[in-house]
This record gives structure tokens, C-alpha cells and sequence, in this order.
């Protein structure tokens, strides 16, 4: 390739990193100023620059061009720098990005598939000029993040989470895929944006909207296969739940909004039990918010504890309460309960009230999943504290407007007792001359090593004991000196050895259970996970 192209190519331009003799062979010489760098330095600089930017949407852009520019820096970043990336290209920056999208569009990143394709989605899918896809990461932007419907707008949440497939997981970029589906939005601001750059009609439903996905799905196994993993992301609850159980049981799918967060929690739990004592069946939960994240964590808590006691899971769900919008989930509004919840209709008189649900439940776990902030209020919280030596208080809602109660207000209403982790990141807190600090139950530890282990395993279908593996996996990481700051995750500096170790477990258990195609099993799975990571390390163009 001439050397204009090198440098336009961002898999293999390494700006001035390229060497003398790569320059000589590869025309580029006069194409670049003279100085020869390191990727060290230019990583150097990189950050450098990075951190001159106060506003993080402006980081966010500097990053995408970089990822735009130059692959293996990008994820030299990233891979370097996750604690203090993280936030720039997900969560939260990345929503405000998608909100944004419509003005700082610059070159199309992902691919689109809208309800102008029906028909011909298999030939959209063939103008992706990559041909090895292993993750397909799509959403139908109805419900990006905690903002809403941003419709085609929500491009970048499949971007920013096959980002992190990437430096996180090991994925190689060019075996990732982003996608959007576009069926229109009911998201009045953007219908009346003469800019806004989607379909510009209410969004399909029913029929048309089964028959497209259903195209979708068809058009992505026929292009990739058996084992390509489609990752469902940011559809709304109505129909989340139904694509998840539809495709199940014919394509290697995961929904990281219900399983993901399911297992992330899972393990956040199961490594609090160091803290808080006893065994999983030996608590009683209650959830504030009964959607994708309270009920998905709800199930996975009842499966890891049926699968440990043996009881069957109609029985352990029964330690295991939800509130809704309209009060505690009973037997006795059954009927008009949505589907997805009527596994948590127990015997017990109709509760309006959280705090009198606590009160009458005294769960020894309370968890807020229900987007909405500051609904554990200091009588909430102190009641916890008065019927539980340790209670363990985890506020998941994002973004951090919307945590149920702060890491500040969970540590000083229970006088120092509360073990507290969230959704969205506190800093630490000091509480009578003791630093406290919450964890963070970032789905960012779960979901690339997961994918990881499907992949090298070539997993057909997912499992839910694939779930409880990778959670179980999560829990062994943290150390006593996590612990002792009260920390029931680890951090994310060391991530990149975490998901080979998740990868492996969760590739053990596809093996067990006979949906692998990838034979014969590898002896040394870690290692194996570890061989197969894409590094982001320049290579030698001689
Ligand atoms: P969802 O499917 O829309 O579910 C929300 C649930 O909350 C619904 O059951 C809803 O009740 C309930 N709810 C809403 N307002 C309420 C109120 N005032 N009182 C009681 N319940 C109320 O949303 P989701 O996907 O589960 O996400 C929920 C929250 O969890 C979001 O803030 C999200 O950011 C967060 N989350 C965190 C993590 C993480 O920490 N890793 C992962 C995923 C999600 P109805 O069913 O009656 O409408
Ligand atoms: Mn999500």
C-alpha cells in the first residue's frame, strides 16, 4: 500500500511512531514531520491533551476522532486509562452525545438498518466492509440509557459498548459490529428537528415492528452463522423482554440491560456476603423499580440460590419482593400484572408505600432500580439500619441525579454500617475518621468477558448457568483489601486480567454444557482467553 494510505487507514496508522526504515519502505517519507515517537510518548501527549478539556463532551469528540484516526492508540488509551475513560466514551459522556448527535455528526460510525431496508436488510448487512463479525451490538434507541427515546440517535451507545468489548474484553475492533435500528421515534423534539438525521415518524409497533426484527435476525445468522453474539441494548421494557425470550432459543443472544446487569449485581452480592455474613438463601430482598434491571437481578439472585440449596426456584423467588410504581408486587393484582412479573406475586396484603414495604418485609438487602432519585430517604435508610447490623444498600439508578440515596446519606443514616455500592460513581466517604468507599456495579465488568468466553468458545446459545458462572467469577476478584475499605467490587485498573478469568469460566460452562462448537476444549482456558485478546500495541511494518 502506498504511504498515503498507511496514514489514512486508522487500523495501521501510527502517525509518527512510524520508524525511518518503515518510512523508506512504505513511501512516507516527507509525509510526516521528521520526528520519530514512541506510542509511550504519543500516548503521553494523547492524555495530556485529553485532560486540557473541561467539558467531557469535548473529550468524548477528541476521542472519537483519535478511535477515528488511530486504532491501536485509542485503545492504548483506553486500555491504559480505563478509570478515567470509562466515563468519557460510556456512560454518562456518551449520553450526552447521543442527545447531541444530530450536530456533532461527522463521519457515520455503525451501521443502519431502518424500515426503508425492509426486504434488503442481508444486502445492507454485505455493504459492512468487514467480514469476520463475531458481536453485533444493537439497539433501537427507545431507551438510551436514562434519557429516553433518542431514535437513530443512539448510535453511540452500540459504538461506546463495542468500544469496551474491545479494550476491555479482547475483542479485535474489526470483528465488531454496531447497529442501529431505526423504526422511527415518538420523541417529539427530534420529529420536529429539521437536522434530526432518522426516520421521521412515529415509531412502528406491533406487526411491522416483530416483522422487521424478525428480518434482522434472520439476515444476521445467514451473513455470520450460528455463532455471531447479538447483544440487545437499550430497547424499551415492552419489547426488551419479548426479543430476549423470542430469540433465545435460536440465536446466541444477550441483553446486558436485564442479564448483564443481573450478573454484575449478582456478583456485587455475592462477594458482600464476606461483609454481611450468611449464605444468599439465608436473605430477604426488596427492589424498588420492576423493570429490566430489578426483575432480571431478581431472577438470577432466586436461580444462584436454587442452584446452591437445590430448593426449586418457585421456592426461592419467595425471599425476593419487588415495588413497582404502584407498590409492593402481591398475589392479588396478579391479573393486571405484566408478564414479566408475575413471578414475584407473593401472599401478602397490598403495601403503597416503600418505607412501609420495608417495614413490613425487613429485607436485609434493598435495591433501587426504579430510575427514579432520592427515593431512600433517610426513614427508608434508618429503618434498615434498625433491624440489620449491616444492611446492604445499593442504589443502581442512573445517571447519578437519579441514585435512590447517595453513598453520603446511606454511610451517615446508618451511623457507618451500611455496606453501599451504585450505579453511578461516588467518591469516597469519611465517617468518623474511616474511609468508606462504594462500589460501583458497572456492567463493564461483566459483559466483555462474557462475550469473551462465548466467542472463544463458540458458544451456540446462552445459558443462565453461563451468567452465575461469570458472576461467580467477578466475586473471587475482590480482595481483603477491597473488603476492608467496604468494597464489594474490585477495580477496574486490573479489568483486562478479570474478563480472561471470567472468559474462562464462562467458556467452561458452555463446554459443560455441550453448546460449544469450538473443539476440542482448550486445556488451560485463562490462558487461552488471555492468547486470544486483541492487543493494541503497533506492529512492525517490515
Ligand atoms: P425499566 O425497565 O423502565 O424499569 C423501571 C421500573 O421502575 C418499573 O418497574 C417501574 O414501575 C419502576 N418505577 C418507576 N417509577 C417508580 C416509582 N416512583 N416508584 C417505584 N417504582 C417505580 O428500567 P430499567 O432498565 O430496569 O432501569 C432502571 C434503572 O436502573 C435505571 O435508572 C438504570 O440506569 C438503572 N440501571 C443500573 C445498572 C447498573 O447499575 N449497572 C444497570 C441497568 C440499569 P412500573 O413497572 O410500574 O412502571
Ligand atoms: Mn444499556
Amino acid at each position: 500500500a502506498s504511504g498515503h494510505t498507511l496514514l489514512r487507514e486508522p487500523r495501521y496508522n501510527k502517525g509518527l511512531a512510524f520508524t525511518e526504515r518503515e518510512r523508506d519502505a512504505h513511501y512516507l517519507r516527507g509525509l510526516l514531520p521528521p520526528a520519530v515517537l514512541t506510542q509511550e510518548l504519543q500516548e503521553k501527549k494523547t492524555m495530556h491533551n485529553l485532560r486540557k478539556y473541561e467539558v467531557p463532551l469535548q473529550r468524548y469528540m477528541a476521542m472519537m476522532d483519535l478511535q477515528e484516526r488511530n486504532e491501536g492508540l485509542f485503545y492504548k488509551l483506553l486500555i491504559d486509562n480505563v478509570e478515567e475513560l470509562l466515563p468519557v466514551v460510556y456512560t454518562p459522556t456518551v449520553g450526552e452525545a447521543c442527545q447531541k448527535y444530530g450536530s456533532i455528526f461527522r463521519r457515520p460510525q455503525g451501521l443502519y438498518v431502518s424500515l426503508k431496508d425492509k426486504g434488503k436488510i442481508l444486502e445492507v448487512l454485505k455493504n459492512w466492509p468487514e467480514r469476520r463479525i463475531q458481536v453485533i451490538v444493537v439497539t433501537d434507541g427507545e431507551r438510551i440509557l436514562g434519557l429516553g427515546d433518542l431514535g437513530c440517535q443512539g448510535m453511540g451507545i452500540p459504538v461506546g459498548k463495542l468500544s469496551l468489548y474491545t479494550a476491555l474484553g479482547g475483542v479485535p475492533p474489526s470483528a465488531c459490529l454496531p447497529i442501529t435500528i431505526d423504526v422511527g421515534t415518538n420523541n417529539e423534539k427530534l420529529l420536529n428537528d429539521e437536522f434530526y438525521t432518522g426516520l421521521k415518524h412515529k415509531r412502528a409497533t406491533g406487526q411491522e415492528y416483530a416483522e422487521l426484527l424478525e428480518e434482522f435476525m434472520t439476515a444476521v445468522k445467514r451473513n455470520y452463522g450460528e455463532k455471531i453474539l447479538v447483544q440487545f441494548e437499550d430497547f424499551a421494557n415492552h419489547n426488551a423482554f419479548e426479543l430476549l425470550s423470542k430469540y433465545s432459543s435460536s440465536h446466541l443472544v444477550f441483553n446486558d440491560d436485564i442479564q448483564g446487569t443481573a450478573s454484575v449485581v449478582l456478583a456485587g452480592l455475592i462477594a458482600s456476603l464476606k461483609l454481611i455474613g450468611g449464605t444468599l438463601a439465608d436473605h430477604t430482598f426488596l427492589f424498588l423499580g420492576a423493570g429490566e434491571a430489578g426483575t432480571g437481578i431478581a431472577e438470577l439472585i432466586a436461580l444462584e440460590i436454587s442452584k446452591k440449596t437445590k430448593a426449586p426456584v418457585e421456592e426461592t423467588r419467595k425471599k425476593i419482593w419487588l415495588v413497582d410504581s404502584k407498590g409492593l408486587i402481591v398475589q392479588s393484582r396478579v391479573e393486571s400484572l405484566q408478564h414479566f412479573k408475575k413471578p414475584w406475586a407473593h401472599e401478602h396484603e397490598p403495601v403503597r408505600e416503600l418505607v412501609d414495604a420495608v417495614k413490613a418485609i425487613k429485607p436485609t438487602v434493598l435495591i433501587g432500580t426504579s430510575g427514579v432519585g432520592k427515593q431512600f430517604t433517610q426513614e427508608v435508610v434508618e429503618a434498615m439500619a434498625s433491624f440489620n447490623e449491616k444492611p446492604l444498600i445499593l442504589a443502581l439508578s442512573n445517571p447519578t441525579s437519579q441514585s435512590e440515596c447517595t453513598a453520603e446519606e446511606a454511610y451517615t443514616w446508618t451511623k457507618g454500617q451500611a455496606i453501599f455500592a451504585s450505579g453511578s460513581p461516588f467518591d469516597p466517604v469519611e465517617y468518623e475518621d474511616k474511609l468508606l468507599v462504594p462500589g460501583q456495579a458497572n456492567n463493564a465488568y461483566i459483559f466483555p468477558g462474557f462475550g469473551l468466553g462465548l466467542i472463544i468458545s463458540g458458544a451456540i446459545r446462552v445459558h443462565d448457568e453461563m451468567l452465575l458462572a461469570a458472576s461467580e467469577a467477578l466475586a473471587t476478584k475482590v480482595t481483603q483489601e477491597n473488603y476492608d475499605k467496604g468494597l464489594i467490587y474490585p477495580p477496574f485498573t486490573n479489568i483486562r486480567k478479570i474478563s480472561a478469568n471470567i472468559a474462562a469460566k464462562v467458556a467452561a460452562t458452555v463446554y459443560d454444557l455441550g453448546l460449544a462448537s469450538n473443539l476440542p476444549r482448550p486445556k488451560d482456558l485463562v490462558k487461552y482467553a488471555e492468547s486470544r485478546m486483541y492487543s493494541p500495541l503497533y506492529r512492525n511494518y517490515l
